[in-house]
């Protein structure tokens, strides 16, 4: 890895990480205040309820990705970063550039998500 890729990188995953906190804490808001607003019957509420845990698991998938956005920026600085963890291969520019948080290579994360045992 150059200096300029991790550089690259870097900066890539730093915007998304500035991203993804900001979209986490309006979407959490909006989950907790949800029905907050108001007077609500019980259809009202069950409604809510419903919504609120599909918000929350959003914000969870969102929680991971975070995880995940973190750990790589740890790889750039321990020159690890676009290796597969699993066959240890270059993962390509191009997955990078789509998924900059990437631990496998495509072919390893095909397999992985065929046997159910990753999703991100
Ligand atoms: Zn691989």
């Amino acid at each position: 890895m150059t200096e300029k890729n991790k550089e690259l990188y870097t900066s890539r995953l730093l915007k998304m990480k500035e991203e993804l906190i900001a979209t986490l804490s309006k979407k959490y808001d909006e989950a907790i205040n949800l029905g907050n607003d108001g007077i609500q019957d019980s259809a009202d509420e069950a409604y809510n309820i419903y919504n609120r845990s599909l918000m929350l698991g959003n914000v969870e998938t969102g929680a991971l990705k975070l995880r995940l956005v973190e750990q790589a920026i740890v790889r750039v600085e321990n020159g690890t970063y676009g290796v597969c963890i699993e066959c240890e291969e270059p993962i390509t520019d191009k997955r990078l550039e789509y998924v900059p948080f990437a631990r496998y290579c495509t072919d390893c994360k095909t397999e992985l998500e065929k046997k159910g045992l990753v999703k991100v």
